[in-house]
C-alpha cells in the first residue's frame, strides 16, 4: 500500500490534537541552501498552524516543525527526548524501559542519525515538572545530556524550557510522520505499521501520563543543579578598547545573514562535523553573543579554540541571535 498522499483531513486533526503546542510553526525548506542544508525557517503566515497544512505534512508535501510549549500556559501536551549519537538507541531504550517501571509507555520514532521517544500527556503537562522528571531518570541512568559538563554528544529534551516568555518561541522539533527534505525520507514509529492511519491509532492508543501523577513522580525532586539553565546578564556595551576574549579573532566570519556571521563550529569541527561550516552564528552587532546551532556550548567552543573559560560567570552572556531556530 502506498503510503504518501494518503493523509485525509481526519487524520491531520487527528495528529493536530496530539502534537499542536501552538499555533506557531517551522518549515523545512525543500531547497538547500548553497551550503546543502535544509533549514526550517518561520513562514509568513507561521502564527497560523492550520490542518490543512499538517495534511501537507503527513503527505510528504512540506514538513513541519512543532514548538513544545505554549507560553500562555506554560505546558505541552508531550515531551521528545531526542538522541542521535553512537549507542544513542540503547539510551533511549534504557530511558523507555525505566519509564515503564512508572507506568509510562513511551513511544520510539526514528530519526534520521537516531531516534525520538515521546511521552504523550493526558492534558497538557507544565514543561518544568516534566522537564524535572526526565531530567532526575536521565540522571539516574548516567544518559548523557548534551551541553552539560561539556559533552558534546547525549540526549536533548523538549520542552528545552521550563518557561517562555510572552514573544519567545522555544525550540521546535520535527513533526513526526514529515517527510525529511534532504532525503525525502518519511521516519516512523516503531510500534505500529508503517501506515499514517495505523501510526495515529497507536499513538491514541498508547496510555497518556496525567497530572497527578507526574506530581508523584517528581514529588521531593527538583531540577538538578547541572541542568539549571544559566542566569542570563545584561553585557557592557561593546568596547573594542576592552581586553576579552574576541571569537573574531579565532574563526573566519564567513557570510552574513539575518544579523549574523555564519561559520563552521570549532567544536563541531574538532569532531568532524558541520561540513558544511554553518553550525556556529555570531552576531554581527555584538560578537559577544556566540551560539552553535548544533547545540554546542560556550565552554566547548572555547576550549576548542584553545582558550577555555576559566570563571564560571564568564559564560553567562545571552546568546539571542536573533535567528529563526
Ligand atoms: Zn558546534
Amino acid at each position: 500500500m502506498k503510503s504518501i498522499g494518503q493523509a485525509t483531513t481526519e487524520m491531520a486533526a487527528r495528529y493536530f490534537r496530539l502534537f499542536v503546542n501552538r499555533l506557531a510553526y517551522t518549515v523545512q525548506s525543500t531547497k538547500p541552501d548553497r551550503t546543502g542544508k535544509h533549514y526550517y525557517y518561520r513562514p509568513k503566515d507561521a502564527s497560523r498552524l492550520a490542518v490543512s497544512t499538517i495534511r501537507e505534512h503527513l503527505n510528504g508535501r512540506r514538513t513541519v516543525g512543532l514548538y513544545a510549549l505554549n507560553p500562555q500556559t506554560q505546558r505541552s501536551k508531550w515531551v521528545a527526548i531526542d538522541a542521535d549519537y553512537d549507542n544513542a538507541l540503547d539510551d533511549l531504550l534504557r530511558l523507555q524501559w525505566e519509564l515503564r517501571q512508572d507506568g509510562v509507555e513511551a513511544a520510539l520514532e526514528k530519526s534520521r542519525r537516531g531516534a525520538h521517544l515521546w511521552i504523550f500527556a493526558e492534558k497538557p503537562l507544565l514543561a518544568q515538572q516534566c522537564r524535572i522528571y526526565i531530567y532526575n531518570l536521565a540522571l539516574r541512568l548516567r544518559v548523557p545530556v548534551k551541553g552539560v559538563a561539556g559533552l558534546a554528544e547525549g540526549i536533548e529534551v523538549f520542552p528545552r524550557q521550563d518557561q517562555l516568555g510572552p514573544q519567545e518561541f522555544g525550540n521546535a522539533i520535527r513533526g513526526p510522520l514529515g517527510v525529511h527534505q534532504a532525503i525525502k525520507k518519511r521516519y516512523w514509529f516503531y510500534g505500529a505499521e508503517y501506515r499514517v492511519e495505523a501510526q495515529l491509532d497507536y499513538l491514541e492508543r498508547l496510555p497518556k501520563i496525567k497530572e497527578d501523577e507526574i506530581a508523584r513522580f517528581i514529588a521531593g525532586l527538583e531540577m538538578p543543579v547541572q541542568f539549571r539553565p544559566k542566569p542570563r546578564v545584561d553585557l557592557p556595551p561593546y568596547d573594542l578598547s576592552r581586553r576579552e576574549f574576541r571569537i573574531l579573532d579565532h574563526v573566519r566570519p564567513g557570510r552574513k545573514r539575518s544579523g549574523n556571521y555564519w561559520t563552521r563550529c570549532p567544536s563541531c569541527a574538532q569532531q568532524g562535523r558541520d561540513q558544511s561550516g554553518d553550525n556556529l552564528a555570531i552576531s554581527t552587532a555584538d560578537p559577544r553573543k556566540y551560539k552553535c546551532w548544533a547545540g554546542c556550548t560556550k565552554e566547548m567552543i572555547r576550549s576548542a579554540l584553545g582558550h577555555p573559560i576559566r570563571v564560571r560567570s564568564d559564560a553567562t552572556y545571552a546568546t539571542s541571535c536573533g535567528s529563526a531556530e
